[in-house]
């Protein structure tokens, strides 16, 4: 039996240079808060948890004495959260991606000059909290063309953003249908001027690639063990698309999860996961399908 980790799972350098910001935390002193998980996968948090990360909300702001130090995940965080912080003499650690920072930017100058801002994702993650943020909550969250066609306003200048985790044909679809309704409605009306529209694709090109090179990795093993926290939605997505090309794919969270008779009648097995599945992770399962396989039925790896 072969058990191969896949080249292209694991964190994102977006998630790790938040988690190396918090590990340089922690290795000066023994109490870091994060506004809320640093990471979706549960594995990593209590690993963090036990050298002293503590996750709160911005509602604790008030609880902890000043001076306290509060880590900002790669989400980033509305405008508001920065002023709660002030208020309350927090020292925040930002680790907000720099891709998801850029797009707040963005979205900031487009707002700011007066343009609806339409957002493709979904209202509760904390990135579209924080996207939304710099609008002062102005900004029009769809998760379909048919949700954009009920909410925008055709007739104001629109700029289309993305969430950065989201489903590239979506956004298209969405982009192409809101530049025709407003030509359309251009060129049925007597005014001179067609109205402003931009689709700006903020799509992040480490979740773009992914799909493909997780459809090779899947269909080039007998089976896959896909391991993320259940709360993780790019998880989910993910383990579907793996699932689609290879019908043994089978989720764990942890370790324990596996069962054997998955694995018995397997050559080659793949090991993957979410942008939130720990590379360490992904070793330990290498080396526990590794070791109870070559003990169990004597197959070398
Ligand atoms: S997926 Fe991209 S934008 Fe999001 S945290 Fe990772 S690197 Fe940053």
């Amino acid at each position: 039996m072969e058990v191969r980790i896949d080249p292209s799972a694991g964190f994102c350098w977006g998630v790790v240079r938040a988690i190396d910001f918090a590990e340089k935390q922690l290795s000066e002193s023994d109490k870091l808060y994060s506004l809320g998980e640093i990471i979706h996968n549960m594995a990593e948090v209590n690993r963090l948890g036990e050298l002293g990360l503590e996750s709160i909300k911005v509602e604790d702001f008030s609880k902890l004495k000043p001076g306290s130090k509060v880590l900002i995940r790669a989400h980033g965080e509305p405008p508001s959260t920065y002023k709660e912080a002030l208020k309350y003499g927090i020292e925040i650690i930002d680790a907000t991606c720099p891709v998801v920072a850029k797009v707040q930017e963005r979205i900031r100058k487009f707002a700011d000059n007066k343009f609806q801002v339409v957002i493709y994702g979904k209202k509760d993650h904390a990135e579209v909290i924080g996207l939304s943020g710099v609008t002062k909550d102005q900004a029009i969250v769809v998760l379909s063309v048919e949700e954009a066609l009920e909410s925008v306003n055709f007739s104001k200048p629109t700029v289309l953003f993305s969430q950065t985790t989201m489903d590239k044909e979506t956004f298209k679809a969405i982009a192409n249908t809101l530049k025709e309704k407003i030509e359309q409605l251009y060129i049925g009306s007597i005014e001179d001027e067609a109205v402003e529209f931009h689709a700006k694709n903020t799509i992040c090109g480490q979740v773009s690639g992914r799909e493909k090179r997780l459809r090779d990795f899947a269909r080039s093993n007998d089976v896959i063990i896909f391991a993320a926290g259940k709360k993780s939605s790019n998880g989910k997505v993910l383990f579907d698309i793996a699932k689609e090309e290879n019908a043994n794919t089978f989720f764990i969270e942890e370790v324990s999860d596996i069962k054997d008779h998955w694995l018995k009648d397997a050559h080659n097995v793949g090991v993957t996961g979410a942008t939130s599945t720990p590379h360490w992770l992904m070793k330990k399962i290498k080396n526990y399908i590794e070791e109870h396989f070559s003990s169990n039925d004597s197959l070398k790896l």
